[in-house]
């Protein structure tokens, strides 16, 4: 029996989910679907989501959710040929969750884990201050930081009950470096 192949990767901001999510991708060949990271890219060529997604991802907030559903729905068809793939900061509201359901459903698919990274509070804080400094990127100032902590816990944290009701997720402790927190993901996974 080998690796679960279609995941949710679920955690606070600064839990390192970025950072597995590229393992997984490096070397198990997930498809790594990341919305930040297509915000962001949107942004750098200055399109017209790009500049939209801007004026929430600055402020901590989130994109509204049928931008971001119809992204990751056009990003799930390229998808189908089924290698697997690691959602990685989706779906981060209930009703982003309801309607990963419906897309993976049209492609003949399912999640077949949820793994949350569990880091606390303090440990978070630090980790995006410190990537604040080294990637300069616009929401890592210290009020946004904490406004997307606040909307981890308000908005996104009540996904994985909603979702737990089909999937129980399966919790990793994410406080400990990379390799090892890859580790007992895998493990997670297995
Ligand atoms: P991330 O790189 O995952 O921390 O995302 C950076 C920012 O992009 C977030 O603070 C949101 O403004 C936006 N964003 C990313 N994923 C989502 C999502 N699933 N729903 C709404 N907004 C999102």
């Amino acid at each position: 029996m080998g690796l679960h192949r279609r995941l949710v990767l679920f955690g606070p901001p600064g839990s390192g989910k970025g950072t597995q999510a590229e393992l997984l991708r490096d070397r198990e060949g997930l498809d790594h679907i990341s919305p930040g990271d297509m915000l962001r890219q949107h942004q750098a060529a200055g399109s017209e989501l790009g500049r939209m997604a801007s004026a929430y991802m600055d402020r901590g907030e989130l994109v509204p959710d049928d931008v971001i559903v119809d992204m990751i729905k056009q990003r799930l068809q390229g998808e189908a040929d089924g290698i697997g793939f690691v959602l990685d900061g989706f779906p981060r509201t209930v009703p982003q969750a309801s309607s990963l359901g419906g897309m993976l459903e049209q492609l003949g698919q399912a999640v077949d884990a949820v793994v949350v990274l569990d880091v606390p509070e303090q440990v978070l804080t630090l980790r995006l201050a410190r990537r604040a400094a080294r990637e300069h990127r616009h929401d890592d100032s210290p009020e946004v930081i904490k406004q997307r902590l606040r909307v981890y816990w308000d908005q996104t944290e009540p996904v994985l009950g909603y979702l737990g009701e089909r999937l129980p997720a399966r919790h990793v402790d994410g406080s400990p470096p990379v390799e090892e927190v890859y580790a007992q993901l895998l493990e997670a996974l297995a």
